[in-house]
Parts: C-alpha cells; sequence; structure tokens
C-alpha cells in the first residue's frame, strides 16, 4: 500500500475533528501518516469550541438549578454572587490541555508522525511546513473555519467567540451581534452566568435555518429568560469610550447600547488562506469553501478535503464522519457514506434546541406541500410545576403521508439534545409514525410527548 517515492501516503493538514479522526483511521490501516498542527490539537471543538462552550453551559445551567430549588424547598444564596469566573475558566483551561495531551497520545500511539507549524503546498504531492518540505502521496485538508469579520466602523472593539472563554473578567453588559448557533448559545450562557445580554440580529427571527415554529418558540423562551432580544436592528458603528474603557454600540434604531464587551458571531467562513491551494490546483467555491466531488477529491485528484473547510454542515460528527469515508474510500472498502439527510444538530441555548431531518417549510418543498402532516404540542413540564418558572417545553413531528416516515422531529426544552439523539438512530432506520404511537413512552418524561402525539395540525 505504501509508496516509496513519497516522505508520507496521506499528509493531514491540520489537527481539529476532521484531520485527526482522518490520521489516526489510516495510520490505524497501516499507512505512513504526517500531520500538521499550527496550533493546539483538536481543534475549533476542543479549545474554542463545541466542549469548552458546553462546559460554559453547565455553569449556566447552575444559575437556572438555583433559582428552580427554591420551590423545592431549598434556601441558597444569591447566584450572582457566587459565581467565580477565575475558577470556571480555570477549570475550564485544565480540562482543555487534559483533552490536548489525549489527542497526542492518540496520534502518537497510532504511529502518526506530528508536525507542529503552519503548513502549505507547494504543487500538488508538497506541503512545506514551517519551512521544511514534505513530499505525499495524498493530502486532506482539514483546516477547518475562521469567524467572519464585520465591517462596521470600529469593528476592532468587537471580539469573536474564541476570546469570550478567557476574559478578563465577566461582562456585566455584553452585547452579542448575531442570529445562529454561535449568537444564541453566547447569549443564553452568559445571560445564565449574570451578564446583562442584549441580542442584536438583523433579522426578525432567530435560526433561520431551523424549523420555524421551533425557532420562534426558542426565540420566546429566551426572551422570558431574561435576554433582551432587538430584532430588524443592526449594529452600525461600536467606539470604545476611552482606552480600556467601556463600549458603545450604536443600533440602526438610533439607540445606543453601553457595554463591557461586543461579541460579534456571524457565521465562520472556510480557512483557505495561506494554505498556497492555487499552486496545487484546487478550486474554491464563492464562498471559499474547497470543491469536492462525492468522494471528498478536490480538482485536484491527490487532495481531498473534509470538515468545515469544504462544509456542506459545520458540525463536529459531520467532519469526523467525512474524515471516516476518506480514509474507508483510500485504505478500507470503500462501503462507508455520509447519510446528510437526517442528521441530529443541538443549540445549546437555556432550554436546547435540537432537531433531526427537517423543518416544515424544508419538508413540504422536499416532499410536497400536501404529503406533511404536522403533529406538534406545547406544555410546562412537571418539573416546572414546583419549580416557580413558566419554562415550556415544545414538541413537533413532521410526517410524509405517501410513507409515514418521520421526516422531522424538533424539540424545544430541557436536554433535547440528548432526547434527540435517540430519535435520530429511529429516523436514520427509517420509523415511521406507526413506529413511534407503538412504542410505549417512559413515564412520567417529556420525551414521552414524541410517542404520545395523536391529533394533526389542521393543513
Ligand atoms: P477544526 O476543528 O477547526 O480544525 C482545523 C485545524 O486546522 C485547527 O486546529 C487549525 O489550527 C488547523 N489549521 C488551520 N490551518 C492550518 C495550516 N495551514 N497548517 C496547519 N494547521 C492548520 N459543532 C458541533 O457539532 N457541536 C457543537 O456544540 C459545536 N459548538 C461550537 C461552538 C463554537 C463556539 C464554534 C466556533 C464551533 C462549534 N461547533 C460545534 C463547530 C465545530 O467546532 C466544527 O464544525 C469542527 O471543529 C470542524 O472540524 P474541522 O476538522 O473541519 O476543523
Ligand atoms: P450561523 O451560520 O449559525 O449564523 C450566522 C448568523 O449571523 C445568522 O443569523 C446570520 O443572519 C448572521 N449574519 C451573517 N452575516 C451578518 C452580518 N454581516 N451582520 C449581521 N449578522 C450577520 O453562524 P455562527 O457564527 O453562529 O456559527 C458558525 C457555525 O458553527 C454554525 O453554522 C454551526 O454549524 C457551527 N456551530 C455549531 C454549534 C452546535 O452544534 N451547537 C454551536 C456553534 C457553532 P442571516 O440569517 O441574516 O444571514
Amino acid at each position: 500500500m505504501t509508496n516509496p517515492r513519497f516522505d508520507f501516503d496521506l499528509f493531514v493538514i491540520g489537527g481539529g475533528s476532521g484531520g485527526v479522526r482522518a490520521a489516526r483511521m489510516a495510520a490505524a490501516a497501516g499507512v505512513r501518516v504526517g500531520l500538521a498542527e499550527c496550533s493546539a490539537l483538536g481543534g475549533t471543538c476542543v479549545n474554542v469550541g463545541c466542549i469548552p462552550k458546553k462546559l460554559y453551559s453547565f455553569a449556566a445551567g447552575y444559575a437556572t438549578a438555583f433559582k428552580e430549588a427554591g420551590g423545592y424547598g431549598w434556601k441558597l444564596p444569591q447566584v450572582r454572587e457566587a459565581l467565580d469566573w477565575d475558577h470556571l475558566k480555570a477549570g475550564r483551561a485544565k480540562e482543555i490541555t487534559r483533552l490536548n495531551g489525549i489527542y497526542q497520545d492518540l496520534l502518537v500511539r497510532s504511529g502518526v508522525v506530528l508536525l507542529p507549524g503552519h503548513a502549505c503546498f507547494e504543487g500538488a504531492h508538497v506541503v512545506v511546513v514551517d519551512g521544511r518540505r514534505y513530499t505525499a502521496e495524498r493530502v486532506l485538508v482539514a483546516t477547518g473555519g475562521t469567524p467572519r469579520v464585520p465591517g462596521i466602523a470600529g469593528h476592532q472593539h468587537a471580539v469573536i467567540s474564541d476570546a469570550m472563554f478567557d476574559l478578563d473578567s465577566l461582562p456585566d453588559r455584553l452585547v452579542v451581534v448575531g442570529g445562529g448557533y454561535i449568537a444564541c448559545e453566547f447569549a443564553s450562557i452568559f445571560s445564565g452566568l449574570g451578564s446583562h445580554v442584549t441580542l442584536v440580529h438583523r433579522r426578525q427571527h432567530l435560526l433561520a435555518d431551523f424549523d420555524e415554529d421551533a425557532a420562534h418558540f426558542l426565540q420566546r423562551e429566551l426572551a422570558a429568560s431574561g435576554v433582551d432580544i432587538r430584532t430588524d436592528t443592526e449594529v452600525t458603528a461600536l467606539e470604545r469610550r476611552c482606552e480600556g474603557g467601556r463600549l458603545l454600540a450604536t443600533l440602526s434604531d438610533g439607540s445606543v447600547l453601553d457595554a463591557a464587551t461586543v461579541l460579534y458571531a456571524i457565521g465562520r467562513i472556510p480557512r483557505t488562506e495561506g494554505l498556497g491551494l492555487e499552486s496545487a490546483g484546487v478550486k474554491l467555491d464563492a464562498a471559499g469553501a474547497i470543491v469536492v466531488d462525492a468522494h471528498y477529491c478536490s480538482s485536484a485528484p491527490s487532495i481531498y478535503a473534509v470538515g468545515d473547510v469544504s462544509s456542506r454542515k459545520q458540525l463536529t460528527p459531520v467532519a469526523t464522519a467525512e474524515a471516516m469515508v476518506v480514509v474507508d474510500r483510500l485504505y478500507g472498502d470503500g462501503a462507508r457514506r455520509v447519510n446528510y439527510e437526517f442528521i441530529p444538530t443541538a443549540v445549546f441555548t437555556h432550554p436546547q434546541l435540537a432537531s433531526c431531518g427537517y423543518g416544515e417549510r424544508e419538508a413540504r418543498a422536499r416532499f410536497g406541500a400536501g404529503n406533511i402532516v404536522v403533529y406538534s404540542s406545547d406544555f410546562k413540564a412537571l418539573r416546572h410545576s414546583m419549580s416557580g418558572r413558566n419554562e415550556r417545553t415544545f414538541v413537533k413531528l413532521l410526517v410524509n403521508r405517501v410513507d409515514d416516515r418521520v421526516v422531522g422531529l424538533h424539540m424545544v426544552g430541557d436536554e433535547a439534545g440528548e432526547i434527540v439523539q435517540g430519535f435520530a438512530v429511529a429516523m436514520n432506520a427509517g420509523a415511521t409514525k406507526a413506529h413511534f404511537d407503538a412504542t410505549i413512552g417512559v413515564h412520567p418524561s417529556v420525551a414521552e410527548e414524541f410517542v404520545t402525539l395523536r391529533t394533526p395540525k389542521a393543513p
């Protein structure tokens, strides 16, 4: 399998979710693998994404739990006075360092040659890492993405999500710009941690890529939880009052917000700058992503790309799944595929929004407007009968009338991500509404609502 003409059989650029998985799997198949990483192993997810974000989400969750505890008889001190931001930061940093070490061990133990440094192409089979040239039969680009930067006056005063984990102090007032995953998650998390949060979004509704009913429901819950949501509004300028001082954000409606921190979360773009892709003949699309075919092969036959740099969906499990397909195709039996139709995903707000499959609008467009039967329910979970909070839960199923298949499943509520993961298995196995109806519920639970939905919404 190995080709002695090259230093490596497979050279992986980027040690994040996709790159690490590909390198490990290829090395396990007996392939000589080199991996270049210019920052910390684990990439976005481990260092400044999924993992630290979820740890901070857990931290924020305690604030709600403390508030609810009173209804169940617990007497606790005020939450705002109790959060030790430095302790939280240190705990997160320790855990991330531990994970970096685990990634390193896994790679080294599987025989991957680690090459710390910035990599770039010098032709299709040559990769230069900090001045040293390596030849490779094939190269996998897994360099991820980087946050989009706004073009407004004073944008240099804003921060991106990477910086939020290590702010010197918890902002008393935080302005978040955007209406996608990151904006919603950080607005909710920092609100839970004790910041006063204003979320500024240029459209009327948050989370445009999700089922509208679910997204609107979450928007109402976020507002009810204390996030000040300004829709149809843009930040037109940012100004710092004095060196190191507070920020003033001018909005399109003329109002001015005072803030300790302004976070921009307006999407992430593929990270291809400085990679020398043109020297290797690799084409990019209009959004700057590497164009790949159904097998993740770029316009250069020896160069592949997975994850956020070529992305269909910017999610960690998608990057790792794509990586495994590439390695299987190059060094295995080539049977693996990624099913993009029923990818479960969660927005880790409080409460969470989780989904699998199509939103209602997409489902009607895909399967025919008249073929989609909608079931939904909105209720107060048992937990809140005594918690003193009025938070509500939302569940929704979309069924294709033609074959009875459940083609969309959406939930806003506690642990929606955990709940939807299980249903995603059933949906990928082709579950029908009849299967849902025949399944016994776990009682009392919130998830049982999915198997007791009987009355469709009027067409
Ligand atoms: P990355 O993980 O970004 O890895 C790319 C690596 O390549 C990086 O380590 C980078 O340093 C390295 N690199 C780049 N250029 C070079 C070069 N020229 N030479 C050497 N190395 C290079 N997804 C989820 O599924 N669930 C979540 O909860 C979630 N939360 C997120 C929260 C935040 C705040 C963010 C920003 C993202 C989140 N994501 C989440 C998305 C997820 O992190 C990405 O989809 C995933 O990390 C993409 O993996 P990747 O391998 O494509 O790229
Ligand atoms: P998203 O693509 O989710 O959302 C971007 C948001 O920014 C949209 O609301 C968009 O609005 C708005 N926007 C875009 N350009 C501008 C602009 N110039 N001015 C104002 N608003 C603008 O991106 P995120 O940055 O939130 O996250 C990046 C990706 O990372 C996500 O798509 C997701 O794949 C991944 N991620 C996943 C998470 C998870 O799985 N839980 C968590 C965090 C990130 P409009 O609709 O008008 O374009």
